[in-house]
C-alpha cells in the first residue's frame, strides 16, 4: 500500500449535498461505484465518471437516520438498517441512477446494528439495540424466528453450508447458533476479549472465526477443530473497530481507532498463548510475591511483584523478565514482557513481522475490501471515505 492514497474522496466537499452529521457513514465500494448510508437520513450512490470523479448518482432520503447496510451486487440488493428498526430494501437499477423501494421489515424496537443479506437461502439476518437477532424471509417479508443475545451485537457472520450464525456482542461474547428455516440452535457462546466484540469476519474455507475488540485484540478462533485452538493477535494501540479478510491470499486486514491498518499475513503457522500460571513465588528466582505473607514472614524477604512472561506464561518477577521482545508467532507484532530465558531463545527470524503496519490517519469505523480490484475502503469518525490501493499489499 502506498503513503498517499489514489483516491481520497471526502463526503463533506462535494457541493450542493448535505454534510452528515454523524461520522459513520456505511459505504460499499464496487469498482465504479460507491454506495453511502448516513446518519443524516440519506442514501447516496455514487459513480466515477470517465474525468476519474465520483459524482452522485442517486440521493435517497430515509425516514430515520441509516445505521447499517448490505449490497448484494448480483442481484442489486441494497437493505438498509435504520434507527427506528426497520430494514428497508432497494433494487438499483442496472445504470445506478434510480433505487426502487421493495419492502420494509419491521425487524427490531430500535436501531438496527447488523445486516446480513444471504441469497442462497433468500434471508436476511440482523441484529439490533433490542439485544435480538432475527431472521426473515427476503422474498416474503416474513419473519422467521428470532435468538435473544446477552447484549447488543456488533458483529454478524454467516457460514452457508452449514447455516452456522456468529454473533459478536458487546459484552465480549461470541454466540454461536445453527439456522433451520424457522427455529435455531445454540451450538455454543464463548468468550476471549477483556472487552466487547466489534467486529466478526468469517473464513468460510479455513474454517476460522477472527473476533476484533476494544481491547485492542484481534483473536483468530479455530471453529473448524482442526486443532481447536485461539491465536490472539495484537497490533493496535486503540479499539480494533474494523476486519476485512481476503480470502485468496490469505490476509486479514484489521483498522482501529488508532488510525491503523494491519494486513496479517494468516498463512503463518500461529502458537497460542499459553495460560498464564499462578504462583506464590517468582517460577524463575524462587523470590516469593507480595501477597504470600507466610513465606516472606518465613524467609524475611519482601514480596515482589508478580508478572508474565508472554512466551513461557510463567509467573516471574520483575527483575527476571526486565527485557521486551514482539513474538510476532504468538501474534505479539509489539513488544511485551519476556522472562530473561525467553528472550535469550528467541532468534532474530522469529521476530520477524508476520504483519505489515499502515497508517490511514483517521480513525476507522468501518472498512470494506474489494477483492477483485485490491481496493480498500475505510470510513472513518471524521466522515472521510477513503480508498486505498492494497495490491502492493495483498498480493
Ligand atoms: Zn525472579
Ligand atoms: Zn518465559
Amino acid at each position: 500500500m502506498g503513503e498517499e492514497a489514489p483516491e481520497n474522496y471526502n463526503s463533506q466537499e462535494p457541493s450542493g449535498w448535505p454534510r452528515c452529521t454523524l461520522g459513520a457513514a456505511r459505504a460499499r465500494s464496487r469498482g465504479r461505484l460507491l454506495l453511502e448510508a448516513a446518519r443524516d437520513r440519506t442514501v447516496r450512490v455514487w459513480l466515477k465518471r470517465d474525468s476519474g470523479q465520483y459524482w452522485p448518482s442517486i440521493y435517497y432520503v430515509m425516514p430515520s437516520p441509516c445505521s447499517c447496510m448490505s449490497f448484494n451486487p448480483e442481484t442489486r440488493r441494497l437493505s438498509i438498517g435504520l434507527d427506528n428498526g426497520t430494514i428497508s430494501e432497494f433494487i438499483l437499477s442496472e445504470d445506478y441512477n434510480k433505487m426502487t423501494p421493495v419492502r420494509n421489515y419491521q425487524a427490531h424496537q430500535s436501531r438496527v446494528t447488523m445486516i446480513l443479506f444471504v441469497l442462497e437461502l433468500e434471508w436476511v439476518l440482523s441484529t439490533g439495540q433490542d439485544k435480538l437477532f432475527a431472521w426473515h424471509c427476503s422474498e416474503s417479508a416474513r419473519r422467521l424466528g428470532g435468538y435473544r443475545t446477552s447484549a447488543v451485537a456488533s458483529g454478524l457472520q454467516f457460514d452457508v453450508e452449514t447455516r452456522h450464525v456468529f454473533i459478536g456482542d458487546q459484552s465480549g461474547q461470541v454466540t454461536i447458533l445453527t439456522l433451520e428455516q424457522d427455529t435455531c440452535t445454540l451450538v455454543t457462546a464463548f468468550r476471549g476479549h477483556t472487552g466487547g466484540v466489534t467486529a466478526l469476519c468469517w473464513d468460510p474455507v479455513q474454517r476460522v472465526l477472527f473476533s476484533g475488540s476494544s481491547d485492542h485484540s484481534v483473536i483468530m478462533w479455530d471453529i473448524g477443530g482442526r486443532k481447536g485452538t485461539a491465536i490472539e493477535l495484537q497490533g493496535h494501540n486503540d479499539k480494533v473497530q474494523a476486519l476485512s479478510y481476503a480470502q485468496h491470499t490469505r490476509q486479514l486486514i484489521s483498522c482501529g481507532g488508532d488510525g491503523g491498518i494491519v494486513v496479517w499475513n494468516m498463512d503463518v503457522e500461529r502458537q497460542e498463548t499459553p495460560e498464564w500460571l499462578d504462583s506464590d513465588s517468582c517460577q524463575k528466582c524462587d523470590q516469593p510475591f507480595f501477597w504470600n505473607f507466610k513465606q516472606m514472614w518465613d524467609s524475611k524477604k519482601i514480596g515482589l511483584r508478580q508478572h508474565h512472561c508472554r512466551k513461557c506464561g510463567k509467573a516471574v518477577c520483575g527483575k527476571c523478565s526486565s527485557k521486551r521482545s514482539s513474538i510476532p508467532l504468538m501474534g505479539f507484532e509489539f513488544e511485551v514482557r519476556v522472562c530473561d530465558s525467553c528472550h535469550e531463545a528467541i532468534t532474530d527470524e522469529e521476530r520477524a513481522p508476520t504483519a505489515t503496519f499502515h497508517d490511514s490517519k483517521h480513525n476507522i469505523v468501518h472498512v470494506h475490501f474489494d477483492a477483485t480490484r485490491g481496493w480498500l475502503l475505510t470510513s472513518g469518525t471524521d466522515k472521510v471515505i477513503k480508498l486505498w490501493d492494497m495490491t502492493p499489499v495483498v498480493s
